[in-house]
Formats: C-alpha cells, structure tokens, sequence
C-alpha cells in the first residue's frame, strides 16, 4: 500500500513528526474501525478518525437526524433532518478526506448480525446510547478478540475507556456484570 501525492501533501504535518511518519500514516490508511452511533459521540469521532487518514470507517446506527439533535450532533446540519444518521456522517466524513472508505450499516446491532459484523474491523468504538447494546458490543468484542474503545456520557459527564482482554485487561462485564435495572439508571 501507498500514498498517493495529494495524500502525501495532505497528511505532511504527521508525514514529519518522528511518531508517525510514513509507517505510521501507512498503518493508520490499513486499519479499520467499526463505529456503534453516529450521534454526539460519533460525530466528532468518525471526522477525526476520517482526517486522520484511517483506512475503513464502519457506520452503525439505525437512527435519523432530529432537530434536537443539531446543537451537539456536529455531522449533521440542518439540512441534513430526517435522513438517516449513517448517511449524513458518511458525508460529512468524507467531505473532509475522500481518500478513505465509509461502510454504512443502517441496522440495530443485534445478536444475530453482531459477530460477523466485528469480523469485518479491527477496532470497535462505542459510542451507543443504551446498556442493552452496550452490553451486546462487549460480548461480542470479547469473543470476536477486538479491542473495544468504551465512552459514554451523561450530562456534563464523560467516561472513556480501552478494553482489551486479549492484551489482559477487563472486560466491561468484568467491571458491571449485569446490566442495571432499566428504573434506576438513564440511559
Ligand atoms: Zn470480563
């Protein structure tokens, strides 16, 4: 694999830093990561990691843009209402760097489509709005051998973490092991 010249001009600033350099901006256009949510999480994440230079981007959402979503969901703008989230982040992100490329997945991640889904990249981040699908991508992270790119927010809160077992760390369930009662904990 190789840059080509607008990559090469394009990404020049990490081009000369020691701790990136071509093998790093080579890595980076060779890796994938699959994206749960395309809302205030995933917003900046798929633009940054689309700037960057990131091979393959994995959109998964089933949702559509709403108004109330506009003034923290940074992909989207008001043009963009009522179209389906993957798609508007998909032009977003590749408005900003057309060398890469965005695979959108329209779908609830359920037990049925998630482990072939994993399959498919090499990171998971999840950026997903609930504890059932939370729990879900755990499991599934766990037994596809993926590190997963845990965060989560909640009002003026933010959490961010890396679980990776096959590094010897935690796994979500390690932390919480069940779900907490739908009554007690927002979402
Ligand atoms: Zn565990």
């Amino acid at each position: 694999m190789k840059l080509n010249n607008e990559e090469i001009n394009r990404y020049s600033r990490h081009l000369t830093l020691p701790e990136v350099g071509m093998a790093g901006q080579l890595e980076l256009k060779e890796s994938s990561v699959l994206m749960i949510g395309a809302g205030g999480l995933g917003s900046p994440l798929g633009m940054y990691l689309g700037a960057v230079g990131v091979g393959k981007i994995g959109l998964v959402d089933f949702d559509v843009v709403d108004h109330t979503n506009l003034h923290r969901q940074i992909a989207h703008t008001t043009s963009d209402e009522g179209r389906p989230k993957v798609e508007s982040l998909r032009d977003t992100i590749l408005a900003g760097n057309p060398n890469i490329e965005v695979e959108i997945h329209n779908i609830r991640l359920a037990r049925d489509n998630v482990l072939e889904l994993f399959k498919q990249y090499d990171i998971i981040a999840d950026g997903s709005d609930n504890f059932e699908t939370r729990y879900l991508i755990n499991d599934a992270a766990y037994f596809s051998k993926k590190p997963l790119v845990s965060a989560a927010i909640f009002r003026f809160q933010g959490q961010i973490t890396i679980f990776s077992p096959e590094a010897g760390g935690p796994c979500y369930r390690c932390l919480y092991s069940e779900p907490p009662p739908a009554s007690l904990v927002p979402n």
